[in-house]
C-alpha cells in the first residue's frame, strides 16, 4: 500500500510571528521556515506504518514555494520515499489544496492519505476533509491512534468526551492530532541519502486546478498586550481588591 502524506512549509513554530506594518499578514522576510508540526507526525506515522509491514511506499507532496523543497527533503530523510512538489509563489487556500492532493490521488492511487488536522499558519483545519469530500471518502480527522486492519483502518479520535473509535474503507484520509506520536529526528547520514531521493517538480496548471485565492484578508493584528498582574500580600488583600474592583460582592 502506498501512503501519500502532505507537508506544508510554514514559519517555525518556535518563533513569535511578527505582523507586517501595513497589518496585511505575517511578515515572513528572514524567518525561519520549518515542516507544519503536525505533518512531521503525520511522516512519522506513515513511517511506522511501513515499518510495521503495512505500507510499502510514501510519497510526501507539497505546494508551495521553490524553497518547500528542503520541507519535502526533511520529510524524504525521516523516512518518505519520494516526494513531489507542487511550485507555486501563491498563498494556496484549503479548497485548491485540497483540489491539487486529489489530482496527485487520481495519479497515484495511495491506499492512505496521512496528513495533518491543521497548519500552524492559517490554522484552517479545512484541507484533509475537503480532500476526502472531493475524493468520496472515508476521513479520520485528530487521529491519537492509527492500525491498519486488512482493508479498512481503525483511527481513534480526540473528541470533547473521551476517545472515538472510527473504523474506515480503505483508501481513506486521516489527519493526525498531537498525540499520535513523537517524530523521529532525520540521522545525518539519512539527510546525507534524502539529497538522492527523487523529487518530481510540478506545476499547478500541469493538474488544471486554478488556485486563484477566493478570500481577501482584510485585517491582521497583534493580539492585545496582556496587562501586568499585581501582587497581593495575603488572601484578605486579595478579596478586598476583588470587591473594590466590583468583580466580586
Ligand atoms: P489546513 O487545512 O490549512 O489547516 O491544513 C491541514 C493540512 O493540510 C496540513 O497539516 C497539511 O498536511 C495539508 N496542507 C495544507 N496546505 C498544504 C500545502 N500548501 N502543501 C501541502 N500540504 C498542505
Amino acid at each position: 500500500m502506498k501512503i501519500l502524506v502532505p507537508v506544508k512549509r510554514v514559519i517555525d513554530y518556535n518563533l513569535k510571528p511578527r505582523i507586517k506594518a501595513d497589518g496585511s499578514g505575517v511578515d515572513l522576510a528572514n524567518v525561519k521556515m520549518s515542516m507544519n508540526p503536525f505533518d512531521e507526525i503525520a511522516v512519522e506515522e506513515a513511517i511506522r506504518l511501513k515499518e510495521k509491514g503495512a505500507a510499502s511506499e510514501i510519497v510526501a507532496v507539497s505546494i508551495g514555494p521553490a524553497k518547500a523543497q528542503e520541507t519535502l527533503r526533511t520529510a524524504l530523510a525521516m523516512g518518505a520515499d519520494r516526494a513531489i512538489l507542487i511550485e507555486t509563489e501563491t498563498q494556496v487556500e484549503p479548497l485548491a489544496v485540497a483540489k491539487l492532493l486529489k489530482a496527485i490521488v487520481d495519479e497515484e492511487a495511495p491506499g492512505l492519505v496521512v496528513m495533518g488536522k491543521q497548519a500552524i499558519d492559517d490554522d484552517s483545519n479545512q484541507t484533509g476533509q475537503m480532500l476526502a469530500a472531493l475524493w468520496g471518502r472515508g476521513q479520520g480527522t485528530f487521529a491519537s491512534a492509527v492500525a491498519i486492519d486488512g482493508d479498512h483502518v481503525s483511527v481513534t479520535r480526540e473528541v470533547d468526551g473521551g476517545l472515538e473509535t472510527v473504523k474506515l474503507a480503505l483508501p481513506a484520509v486521516v489527519t493526525t492530532d498531537l498525540r499520535l506520536n513523537e517524530p523521529r529526528y532525520a540521522s545525518l547520514p539519512n539527510i546525507m541519502k534524502a539529497k538522492s531521493k527523487p523529487l518530481a517538480v510540478k506545476k499547478p496548471e500541469d493538474y488544471g486546478v486554478d488556485i486563484t485565492p477566493r478570500l481577501t484578508t482584510l485585517k491582521v493584528v497583534e493580539p492585545p498586550v496582556r496587562k501586568a498582574g499585581e501582587m497581593v500580600a495575603s488572601v484578605d488583600e486579595l478579596v478586598a481588591k476583588l470587591k473594590a474592583k466590583g468583580v466580586v460582592a
